[in-house]
């Protein structure tokens, strides 16, 4: 199957490597390649470094995608909007349910081998607080904002920590729910090896659509797709059970 590395990021955000470098690693791969920097953070703060950021990748045969939070308002002016073939949300903080939230880039880096050093700032108590509200603001943004890919939809402390009870099936079947209420595609990640065939079962069976992402930000992660393509042995999915972008890529 033609492999599609839709989840990517480059030193315009925050990885340590150039969009030369991801191209050519990509292409030597024989993936189709996305860019999916980090809008909103990480040096891509303003309307006008948005700008810059997609007249970049228009010098590139790449498709032009960016990775927002979830937990922010993302929408762009139309100008720009248009130019982007997809746009990832994901979540990165969890809503504490009183109008504040709990950064996740410790987790993140410790989770994806980049430091160590790892404390926690949240209470294992309120876990399911978190999730439920996890599902509020994945609704309020499904339906009011333009999303076509959910990324790294089960990368969340409290996921981890409730992992085996019944509680937690039913939080994945919400989020399944949502995906395909919204026609949203489920990610399935290279670097985060997530979600668990379980989870990506059930969401074939609802007939939601994959994509295919390795979020790579150190040169090593970068075209890592070996757990979606365990994945996809293992489920038996087909081309048409994935997302792709509608532009027709020029290789010129
Ligand atoms: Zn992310
Ligand atoms: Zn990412």
């Amino acid at each position: 199957m033609q492999l599609y590395d839709l989840h990517t990021h480059t030193n315009m955000s925050d990885a340590r490597f150039s969009i030369e470098d991801l191209v050519s690693v990509e292409q030597k791969q024989g993936h189709i390649l996305g860019v999916s920097d980090h809008l909103f953070c990480c040096g891509i703060y303003t309307l006008n470094d948005i700008k810059n950021y997609l007249e970049i990748l228009q010098l590139y045969p790449v498709y032009r995608g960016a990775e927002v939070n979830m937990e922010h308002r993302f929408k762009l002016p139309d100008s720009l909007d248009d130019q982007l073939d997809y746009v990832i949300a994901s979540v990165h903080s969890m809503p504490d349910g009183r109008g504040g939230f709990v950064p996740l880039n410790q987790y993140f880096s410790k989770r994806s081998g980049f430091t160590d050093a790892y404390s926690k700032n949240y209470s294992s108590d309120m876990n399911r607080y978190y999730l439920a509200y996890i599902i509020q603001m994945m609704e309020k943004t499904f339906s009011t904002q333009r999303v076509d890919i959910l990324g790294h939809a089960t990368v969340i402390p409290s996921y981890d920590e409730l992992h085996g009870t019944s509680f937690l099936t039913q939080w994945e079947d919400a989020v399944i729910a949502l995906c395909k209420k919204y026609d949203i595609a489920l990610e399935i990640s290279g670097l985060w090896r997530a979600p668990g065939v379980d989870v990506l079962r059930r969401a074939h069976e609802a007939g939601l659509k994959f994509s295919m992402g390795s979020d790579c930000h150190d040169p090593i992660q970068i075209g890592n797709l070996a757990y979606v393509e365990q994945m996809i042995t293992e489920l038996d999915l087909q081309p048409e059970d994935f997302f792709v972008p509608k532009r027709q890529l020029s290789f010129d």
